[in-house]
C-alpha cells in the first residue's frame, strides 16, 4: 500500500497497553501510527507511569468473566511464543517457571486456568498449612522495564513515530501531532484517565501497594497464596462493602464483591474535533487494567483494533459502546 493511502492513527499512552495496542494496529497493515505520551519506557521511573513498576507474572484471575479470560488467554499465547527462544531480541524479557497457588477458600480456578501448560492439582500431602487445595502449572515472569523497551523498539522498527506531549485534553493531539488527518484516536493513558480532559473518569484511581524483589537460587518456582483472602478479610471488617440490596436480603459473600473490582474500559465514542468544518472522529478507549495490564495487553489490544476497524467501516451510525469482537 502506498504511504499516502495509510490511515493516520494517534495512540495516547506509551505504557504496556498503549505500545501493545499501537503495535497491534501497525502490524495489521494499512495504518500509520503515532504514539503520544508524557512518559516513555526510556525515561526514569515516575509515579505517573505504572508499567515501569510492575513485577509481572502471568496468572489468569478471570473467575467467571469470559471476556477477561479470553483477553488473558490470547495474551498468554502471544507471550508464550515470544518466551520460547533463549536467544533473540525478546529473550531477556521472559523467564519461564513453575507456579503453584494454594487456596483455602474452596475456589477451583480450573475453568480459567486449566489451559496453562502442565496444569495439575497438587496432591493433598503437598498442601501448605491453611490451604485446602492447590494447583500447579508452568507460566512466565516478565522483566518489565526490558519488555516495554523491547515493545518501543519493535514499534519504531515497524515505522511508528512518537511524540512527547503532556496533554490537558484528548483533542489537543489534533493540533500537536504531524498527522494532518487522523482517522481515529486511541486512548490508553492508564491512571491518567482520571485527569485527562474529555475523559476525567473518576472510577479510575491510583492504589498503593508494595513489591519485594528477592534473588532466588535454584530452579525457577513461584508459590502464591490466593488473593481471595483479601476479599474475605475486607468482608469480615465491613460487610456493607457489598451492594445494599444484597446486604438486606442475605449475608454477602466474596462473590458479591468481585463485580465491584471494576474492569477495563474498552469502547468507542465519536467526538467533535473542536475545529470548524472538521468531521467528528472516533475515539477508542482502552484503559483501567488495574493489576493485570501486562497479562491482558495483547487481548485488550485485539479488542481495541476490532473497535477501531468497526468504527471506520460503519461510521458514526453504528451503536456506540462496547462491541464484543472476541467471538464469545
Ligand atoms: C507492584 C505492581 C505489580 C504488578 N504486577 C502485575 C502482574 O503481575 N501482572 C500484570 O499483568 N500487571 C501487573 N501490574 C499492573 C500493570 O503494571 C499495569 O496494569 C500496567 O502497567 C498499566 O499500563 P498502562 O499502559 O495502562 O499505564 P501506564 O504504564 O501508566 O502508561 C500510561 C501512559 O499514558 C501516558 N499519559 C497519561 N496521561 C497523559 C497525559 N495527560 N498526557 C500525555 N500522556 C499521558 C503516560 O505518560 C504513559 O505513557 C502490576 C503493577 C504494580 C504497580
Amino acid at each position: 500500500m502506498q504511504t499516502d493511502q495509510l490511515k493516520e492513527i494517534i495512540v495516547i499512552g506509551a505504557g504496556v497497553v498503549g505500545l501493545t495496542t499501537a503495535i497491534k494496529i501497525q502490524e495489521k497493515g494499512g495504518y500509520r501510527v503515532t504514539v503520544v505520551a508524557e512518559t516513555f519506557p526510556t525515561d526514569p521511573r515516575t509515579i505517573r507511569y505504572t508499567s515501569h513498576w510492575a513485577g509481572t507474572h502471568h496468572v489468569n484471575q478471570a473467575f467467571g468473566d469470559e471476556r477477561w479470560k479470553a483477553m488473558d488467554k490470547e495474551t498468554f499465547e502471544v507471550m508464550w511464543r515470544d518466551s520460547e527462544s533463549e536467544v533473540g531480541a525478546a529473550a531477556r524479557c521472559f523467564r519461564r517457571h513453575n507456579h503453584t497457588e494454594f487456596h483455602g477458600d474452596g475456589v477451583d480456578p480450573s475453568p480459567w486456568l486449566d489451559h496453562m501448560p502442565d496444569y495439575q492439582k497438587v496432591p493433598e500431602d503437598n498442601l501448605v498449612p491453611g490451604s485446602t487445595a492447590g494447583y500447579t502449572f508452568t507460566t512466565f515472569t516478565l522483566n518489565t522495564p526490558v519488555y516495554i523497551n523491547w515493545l518501543l523498539a519493535r514499534f519504531l522498527a515497524g515505522g511508528g513515530t512518537t511524540k512527547r506531549m503532556s496533554l490537558q485534553h484528548i483533542t489537543q493531539v489534533l493540533e500537536g501531532v504531524d498527522a494532518p488527518n487522523p482517522t481515529v484516536i486511541v486512548v490508553c493513558p492508564g491512571v491518567g484517565a482520571r485527569f485527562l480532559g474529555r475523559i476525567e473518569d473518576k472510577n479510575v484511581y491510583p492504589i498503593r501497594g508494595r513489591a519485594i524483589l528477592l534473588r532466588m537460587e535454584g530452579p525457577s518456582r513461584v508459590q502464591m497464596g490466593h488473593h481471595e483472602e483479601i476479599l474475605t478479610r475486607a468482608l469480615a471488617l465491613s460487610a456493607d462493602l457489598a451492594p445494599p440490596n444484597i446486604c438486606k436480603a442475605r449475608k454477602p459473600t466474596t462473590d458479591d464483591l468481585r463485580p465491584l473490582i471494576g474492569g477495563i474500559r474498552l469502547e468507542v465514542k465519536w467526538i467533535d474535533q473542536g475545529v470548524q468544518d472538521k468531521a467528528r472522529i472516533p475515539v477508542v478507549y482502552n484503559y483501567g487494567h488495574s493489576g493485570v495490564g501486562f497479562q491482558s495487553s495483547w487481548g485488550s489490544a485485539s479488542i481495541a483494533l476490532g473497535l477501531l476497524e468497526s468504527a471506520l467501516e460503519k461510521g458514526e451510525s453504528q451503536k456506540e459502546g462496547y462491541i464484543d469482537v472476541s467471538g464469545n
